[in-house]
C-alpha cells in the first residue's frame, strides 16, 4: 500500500532551536536570555489598545493591513504599495522565496546567519549557498557576490547579523550592491535596526530608494517587545512589494497583533528610550566581558556572541546552572541577549569565572 509522500526536500529541512525558557527556581530569580527578547513589557498604550482589538476577535482582521500601512508610511515617509506587512518578518523570508525561487535557485547568505535562513529556503525547494563568516564574524560581502551565478534569485544581508553581532556598513553595502546583479532581490534583514551605534551605519530606506532590488526586512519583535504578537513588514520597491502581499497568508496579521504594532508606532519616544536602555547595557557588558579576557565580536544588536567552539555546551551549562538560559549554537559559540540589568551581571558573573576555568 502507497502512502502520501512530502516533497523530497521537506525531509531536508533542518529543524528550528527555539531559545529553551529557563527551569523555574525556589532558589534564585532565573532570567530567559535565549531569544533575543525584549526585556521591557509592551509600549504605553499597546496593551490597550490590544485589547480593543479583542473585543472584535469574531471578526476576521483587515486583510489589507490598511491602517498599518498607513501609520507605517506617515513614519517611514514611503508610499503605502511599497509595504508588505507578515507574521513575523520570518513569515517574509517564507513569502518572498516563494515569489521569486523556482525549485534549485540559489538563494545567498552568511553563515552563521539566522537560523531560520537555511530552513525557509529548503523549505521553498530553493538551494541554500552559505558563504562564511570573516574570522571577525562579519559578512564577506565580496565572498558573497562572488557566490552569484546564473542560478541565483536571492541573496540575504542580516545586519546587524544573528547572531554574532556584527553589522555591514553603508559604504561595504553599496560596493556590494554594485557587484550584484539588478535582477538579483537583495534582502537587507533589518530586525535590530534600532540597535545600531556605529559611525557609516546602513540606511536602509535611503538603500531601497536607490535600489530597485533592494528588499528591507523589519520586524516588531525585537526593538517593539511585540514578539508574542508576530508582525513584521518588508519596504521594497512596489512590484516587489506586490509580489509579497500576493503570497501572504490571507488575514494572516491578526487584528491583535495590527492594533498592538499601530499603537507601538505612537510611543516613540518611550520606544528610543528602552532602546537607549538596551544599548548602553549591551556595551556595559560588552566592555566588561573583553575586560575580563574575552575576544567578543563588536555586537550591534542586543545581542552578544560567544564564540567558544568546542566549549559551547559547558559554557551553556554553566549559564543553566546560575539561571540563566542562552541560546548555544552546538560547535560553534553562545548568543545571550541583553536582558534585565540583574540577569547581565549574572551573566558577567558566570563568563569571568567561566574563562577562570
Ligand atoms: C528575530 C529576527 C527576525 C524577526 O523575527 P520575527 O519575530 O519573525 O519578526 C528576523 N531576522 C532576524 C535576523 C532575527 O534575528
Amino acid at each position: 500500500m502507497s502512502t502520501p509522500r512530502p516533497r523530497a526536500t521537506v525531509t531536508q529541512i533542518p529543524a528550528y532551536v527555539p531559545g529553551k525558557p529557563p527551569v523555574p527556581r525556589d532558589d534564585l530569580v532565573t532570567y530567559k536570555l535565549s531569544s533575543n527578547e525584549n526585556p521591557f513589557p509592551p509600549l504605553p498604550g499597546v496593551i490597550e489598545a490590544a485589547h480593543a482589538a479583542v473585543d472584535l476577535a469574531n471578526r476576521y482582521p483587515d486583510m489589507g493591513n490598511s491602517a498599518l500601512y498607513a501609520g507605517l508610511s506617515e513614519k517611514l515617509g514611503v508610499p503605502v504599495g511599497d509595504l508588505a506587512a507578515g507574521t513575523g518578518s520570518v513569515a517574509l523570508i517564507y513569502q518572498l522565496l516563494q515569489a521569486f525561487c523556482d525549485p534549485g535557485d540559489e538563494v545567498v547568505h552568511a553563515w552563521r546567519s539566522f537560523e531560520a535562513y537555511p530552513i525557509a529556503i529548503t523549505s521553498a525547494a530553493a538551494t541554500s549557498v552559505p558563504v562564511p563568516l570573516t574570522a571577525d564574524a562579519e559578512h564577506d560581502l565580496d565572498a558573497m557576490a562572488a557566490a552569484v551565478t546564473d542560478r541565483t534569485k536571492v541573496v540575504i544581508v542580516c545586519t546587524p547579523n544573528n547572531p554574532t553581532g556584527p553589522s555591514v556598513t553603508q559604504t561595504a553595502l553599496d560596493a556590494f550592491l554594485a557587484q550584484v546583479p539588478s535582477h538579483v532581490v537583495v534582502v537587507v534583514d533589518e530586525a535590530y535596526l534600532e540597535f545600531v551605534r556605529m559611525p557609516d551605519a546602513v540606511d536602509g530606506l535611503a538603500t531601497y530608494r536607490a535600489h530597485p532590488n533592494v528588499v528591507l526586512f523589519r520586524t516588531f519583535s525585537k526593538a517593539y517587545g511585540l514578539a508574542g504578537f508576530r508582525v513584521g513588514y518588508a519596504v521594497a520597491q512596489a512590484e516587489v512589494a506586490a509580489a509579497l502581499r500576493a503570497v501572504s497568508l490571507p488575514f494572516g496579521v491578526s487584528s491583535v497583533a495590527q492594533a498592538a504594532a499601530l499603537a507601538s508606532l505612537d510611543a516613540e519616544e518611550a520606544l528610543l528610550e528602552r532602546v537607549a536602555d538596551l544599548v548602553a547595557e549591551r556595551d556595559r557588558v560588552g566592555a566588561a566581558l573583553r575586560e575580563a579576557g574575552w575576544s567578543i565580536p563588536d555586537s550591534q544588536g542586543n545581542f552578544v556572541w560567544f564564540p567558544l567552539g568546542e566549549r559551547t555546551a559547558d559554557f551553556a551549562a554553566a549559564c543553566d546552572a546560575a539561571g540563566i538560559v542562552v541560546r548555544p549554537f552546538a560547535g560553534a559559540g553562545a548568543r545571550v541577549s541583553i536582558g534585565e540589568v540583574a540577569g547581565n551581571d549574572r551573566l558577567l558573573e558566570v563568563a569571568a569565572a567561566f574563562r577562570r576555568g
